[in-house]
């Protein structure tokens, strides 16, 4: 068995449930793997061996007993650190969190756990889920499991793009065949894009938040990333569905209904959006490519491509921001050191309440959090909030709206997920800004509740001085069109295969 390749979760199921494999026999190999690439990848902060190999020996005697089993029976999964798990440390990343262990179970770990599944440990991230290149963390940052080669090389490595770098760097470095990740504004996505593997964001309410440390409430989503579809969809599946938790989580007669109007069509019945204002962004070479060949390959397949516009999305960006901040400032007010987190080892006789509060919070926060927070304060204070919040929250009903107008003609959005394939590791530390430009196109869908794919492609044949960096498409659907998210991408997933063996040109 050591011998074997890396299994998808959907494979390994199959072996252990069949009985070729037993849990205790593949957990230790993906253990080994851990053990053999986490010292330069540092994308699980923390292995909970003991704890997976007791489980494995405890599912393995639930298999023998001849009881019902789970749908990721024996799946080792990664979690990203902003996910409750029961006495696990749940950081964030961050110092201020450094020490909470939560006495309750996040609803999509619950759910795992109920599926069978072997929750292996935590995956970094950038600090409370605010970054795109998992390098704002208190462990240091991650790195991509890809490189480019040749001149173009560089020695310090590949960010795995964030803030879910973590999970979707043990997922593409082998590690682990799926990982939970969260998506405010593209966390999922856009890491999924940079380590060449897949990352959806479900529609707003079809995964429970209930256990995820809120970033920012209205836009936050959990989701899963893997290596094919099929496991994508099969992890998508243990952890969406009500939840009496959150109260914006969507019912299942909700869903039933939205997704009966919705029809499934297979990809030639398709009728493709391609959304031109991203198509019309400065796009690194790869990228377009991945873009044209995109195209080309759903045309070929039957299905029917029409332009269309969008038109506020020039707005998405600073929309984005603005929201997203301001429900930081919000939610991270409870981390003073006096109700939770970090507290300042300031001698109290001498210090006023604030003078702790601001010495946990200046100890606790990291320099990116502490700007979001600044940003989101001042947006909400007294005389700008209807300048600033207020006109956000109107522009994002025009998003929303501009979405809803392409979706009355078309049944899914294509784009590209981000404008260029991974950056080094540092490239952008000195210039926030250019950082929160990797988003401009997943944002969007958070703005409007949307969920949308990031598909890694497989390009045909590479000039010597193209990059050889993973490169991705994002496609859009309308709200619970997840399986038309799904369908496509198992059909371009086939693609990829055949591209793989050169025969795409
Ligand atoms: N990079 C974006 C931000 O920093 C998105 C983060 C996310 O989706 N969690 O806000």
């Amino acid at each position: 068995m050591s011998q074997e390749p890396i299994l998808s979760a959907t494979d390994l199921v199959t072996r252990i449930r069949e009985g070729q494999w037993t849990a205790t026999e593949s957990t230790p190999r993906h253990l080994a793997i851990i053990a053999q690439r986490n010292s330069s990848l540092n994308a699980f902060v923390e292995v909970w061996r003991d704890e997976a190999l007791e489980r494995a020996a405890q599912l393995d005697r639930k298999r023998a007993s001849g009881a019902t089993l789970g749908s990721l029976f024996g799946v080792p999964i990664g979690i990203k650190s902003n996910l409750c798990v029961t006495g696990h440390v749940c950081s964030c990343s961050s110092k201020m969190l450094a020490n909470y262990r939560p006495t309750y179970s996040a609803t999509v770990c619950q759910r795992l756990l109920d599926a069978d599944a072997i929750l292996l440990g935590r995956t970094n991230m950038d600090e409370y889920a605010m970054g795109s290149g998992t390098e704002y963390s208190i462990y240091g940052p991650t790195r991509n499991p890809h490189q480019e080669v040749g001149p173009n090389a560089v020695s310090g490595g590949y960010s795995p793009g964030g803030s879910s770098g973590g999970s979707a760097a043990a997922v593409a470095g082998g590690m682990v065949p799926i990982a939970l990740g969260s998506d405010t504004g593209g966390s999922i996505r856009q890491p999924a894009a940079f380590c060449g593997v897949y990352g959806l964001k479900p529609t707003y309410g079809r995964v429970s938040r209930f256990g995820l440390v809120a970033y920012a409430s209205s836009l936050d989503q959990i989701g899963p990333i893997a290596t094919t579809p099929d496991d994508l969809e099969l992890l998508f599946q243990v952890i969406e569905g009500p939840d009496r938790h959150d109260a914006t989580s969507l019912s299942r007669e909700t869903v039933q209904q939205v997704e009966t109007k919705l029809r499934h069509k297979s990809v030639e019945q398709l009728r493709v959006g391609i959304i031109r204002e991203h198509a019309e962004q400065d796009l690194a070479p790869t990228v377009r490519r991945a873009l044209e060949e995109t195209q080309a390959y759903l045309k070929s397949a039957g299905a029917t491509l029409v332009e269309v516009s969008l038109p506020r999305q020039a707005h998405a960006i600073a929309t984005y921001y603005l929201i997203a901040s301001c429900e930081a400032a919000s939610n991270l007010s409870r981390y003073d050191g006096m109700h939770f987190g970090h507290r300042a080892n300031v001698p109290e006789q001498n210090a006023t309440l604030e003078q702790v509060i601001a010495a946990s919070r200046g100890e606790g926060f990291g320099a990116e959090v502490k700007r979001r927070i600044m940003l989101g304060t001042y947006a909400l204070s007294h005389g700008y909030a209807e300048q600033y919040y207020q006109q956000a929250t109107r522009m994002r009903q025009a998003i929303r709206l501009d979405f809803a107008t392409a979706f009355a003609n078309v049944d899914v959005l294509l784009g590209p997920t981000t404008p260029g394939p991974a950056f080094p590791i540092g490239a952008h530390r000195q210039d926030p800004i250019a950082m929160y430009l990797t988003d401009q196109f997943t944002v969007s869908a958070n703005l409007a509740g949307l969920p949308a794919i990031s598909v890694p492609i497989e390009l045909g044949k590479l000039q010597s001085n193209e990059s050889r960096l993973p490169v991705a498409v994002q496609f859009h659907a309308p709200p619970c069109g997840e399986s038309r998210l799904f369908s496509v991408a198992k059909a371009l997933h086939e693609r990829n295969q055949t591209a793989k063996l050169g025969a795409v040109a």
